[in-house]
């Protein structure tokens, strides 16, 4: 030990920088912060190598005087703060004036600026926090701050530095956010000289989240808006942003963006109280995409808690807490109460129109007694159907926002979020939902599912079929051509099926989706229905449906609402019986004089 004595500035630069600078993506906040403080409307971030070789940054803001560039880089100098009560009635982004003193002593730095109101610029290099060039130049009002080799004079940190691939997606991440943030200024990303993200400073804040989480999963989204006034203070706390739906949802909390009068912030209470704004809605562990901005009166929250800036005190934190819960809960209450209404359009011709020779009822005897032949091999409900649609995948833990995944998207929900409670009669199945209770016609149900995914399969150029012990099918005279006549749509479907003698064929494969059916049985009961490709579908979903009386597993009635969630009109049979009833919560409440 030597004797004691005052640390050098650069020393305890860079023992700062230890705590603003943890990584890349720290840099490019600072700069960030720095370029809307300075009221920018463009904003570019270039990094290479994920920030290690090169951070710039560029901004068509104000600019810095001449003679006030030196002292940028000093520590605690800032044009943002003079006095201690300045912090309650702060609207800039920084105050402490140690970003820029911090940053260039553990990088090298090349600062262009021309402040607005001067006529040559500034530019300035700087290693290890020493001046080493200075220069008049010609250069845009505003400016650019190019950090190279981040780290170099700091080898632990350098070590700890995760993958570039790692640091790039920070850097996405938090330009994504920011750019959310601030969707009047325009915001353009480079990684490697590829763009990233590209805002256009419109002022919608849709337009830079369908940028950055592409159409496909804005389309998940809804808008929340609220606003809650604080009892004590009278001042008002704004909430607005975006949610998800509830099944939009992740294996972690990185999807939750949390601003606070612009400033980016992590607060475990804000996202407990976002998750719990989706109670009931969201499987255990499960926690949704959020993009939620709070705004409140400056001296309502103390910022200055934290040297990143990243946690902040809120003078009544559980108004804001309400504030977000509720905004948060009401849209998605009322988002999801309106899927059902829009009931379906495609309510079709009743049967009598469609001349049904006999109803799938009298097809099978009594509801509770189904052919045995039937039973026993009645396709169960696929369950491999559904996929869980996510431009993320659950690996990617600290992935963060990736702009504009080129996921292939799911059909939208078109029903809330359904909870299965039980069967009863072993007919209708009871389900809960977010704003009451379903009881869900198990046959009708399954007729719309099968209708829908059949039609696909028509649709669809690759056939799913499954080959089968074949099967010889003889067919009566009048059946046989009518047979033959449909025999493009049952190839289309994925039948294979070859003549096999006068009126018999057999069948060698049937699409996945018919898996376990009665096949002679199935194609005798289409059969009868005419011969048109829509009678047919209509026919062979009712023969192939679920029927009344049977009991189903709770993970057969989960994948048949999940299934019937997908269907474009999933409030009705393809005949035009209704696949569930809803009673609203208020309806209930009623009923029992609450
Ligand atoms: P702080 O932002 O806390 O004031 P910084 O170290 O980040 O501290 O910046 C120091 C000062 O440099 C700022 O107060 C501001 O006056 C000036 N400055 C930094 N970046 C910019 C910029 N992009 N445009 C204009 N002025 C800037
Ligand atoms: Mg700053």
């Amino acid at each position: 030990m030597s004797k004691i004595h005052v640390l050098p500035d650069i020393v305890v630069s860079q023992i700062a920088a230890g705590e603003v600078v943890e990584r890349p993506a720290s840099v490019v906040k600072e700069l960030l912060e720095n370029a809307l403080d300075a009221s920018a409307t463009t904003i570019t971030v270039q990094i290479e190598q994920g920030g290690r070789r090169r951070i710039r940054v560029s901004d068509d803001g104000i600019g810095i005087p001449a003679d006030e560039v030196e002292l940028a880089f000093t520590r605690h100098a800032t044009s943002k703060l003079n006095s201690i009560d300045d912090l309650q009635q702060l609207y800039t982004l920084g105050f402490r004036g140690e970003a820029l003193a911090s940053i260039a002593a553990i990088s090298h730095i090349t600062i262009t600026t021309r402040h607005r109101d001067e006529e040559t610029g500034t530019r300035l290099r700087i290693e290890g926090g020493k001046v080493l060039q200075r220069q008049e130049v010609g250069a845009p009002a505003g400016t650019v701050l190019d950090v190279e080799n981040l780290f170099f004079n700091t080898p632990a940190r350098l070590k700890f530095l995760k993958k570039t691939t790692t640091e790039k997606r920070h850097i996405t991440s938090l330009v994504s956010r920011y750019a959310m943030a601030y969707p009047h200024v325009r915001f353009v990303l480079e990684q490697d000289s590829r763009e990233i993200l590209r805002t256009t400073g419109s002022g919608e804040l849709a337009d830079v989240v369908v940028r950055v989480l592409g159409l496909d999963a804005f389309r998940q989204m809804i808008p929340i808006a609220g606003e809650e006034r604080d009892r004590l203070t009278g001042s008002r706390i704004n909430v607005h942003g975006y949610v998800a739906l509830p099944d939009f949802s992740r294996a972690d909390r990185s999807h939750i963006t949390l601003f606070v009068n612009g400033r980016s912030i992590q607060d475990t209470r804000l996202t407990y109280a976002l998750t719990q704004a989706y109670q009931g809605m969201l499987d255990d562990r499960r926690y949704p995409v959020a993009i939620v901005m709070i705004d409140l009166p400056p001296d309502d929250v103390d910022v200055n808690v934290h040297p990143t800036k990243a946690e902040v005190r809120f003078r009544s934190p559980d108004t804001v807490f309400t504030a977000v819960q509720r905004s948060v809960r009401q849209a998605l209450l009322s988002a999801l109460s309106a899927h059902p209404s829009e009931s379906s359009t495609d309510a079709s011709p009743a049967q009598q129109t469609l001349n049904l020779p006999s109803s799938p009822a009298e097809w099978q005897s009594p509801p509770s007694s189904p052919p045995p032949a039937y039973a026993a091999q009645r396709p169960s409900v696929p369950l491999a159907q559904t996929t869980r649609h996510s431009v993320y995948t659950d690996d990617d833990a600290d992935l963060d926002y990736i702009p504009a995944g080129a996921d292939a998207p799911l059909r939208p929900r078109t029903l809330p979020i359904l909870r299965v409670i039980g069967q009863i009669g072993a007919q209708y199945i009871v389900a809960e939902g977010p704003v009451g209770m379903y009881l869900i016609d198990q046959n009708a149900a399954h007729e719309r599912i099968l209708y829908q995914a059949l039609h696909e399969q028509l649709g669809s150029d690759e056939n799913d079929s499954i080959e089968i012990e074949p099967q010889t099918i003889e067919l009566p005279k009048q059946l046989a051509k009518a047979f033959e006549q449909s025999w493009d749509f049952w190839h289309q479907l994925g039948f294979v099926i070859e003549p096999f003698g006068p009126d018999t064929w057999i069948v060698r494969a049937v699409p996945s989706l018919l898996q376990g059916l009665d096949i002679g049985a199935a194609i005798l009961y289409t059969l009868k229905g005419g011969s048109e490709p829509e009678q047919l579908i209509r026919q062979l979903s009712a023969f192939a449906a679920i029927r009344s009386g049977e009991v189903l597993s709770t993970e057969e009635m989960r994948s048949l609402i999940q299934q019937l969630e997908r269907c474009p009109s999933p409030m009705t049979a393809p005949d035009g019986r209704p696949t569930l009833l809803h009673f609203s919560s208020e309806q209930i409440a009623r009923e029992f004089r609450r």
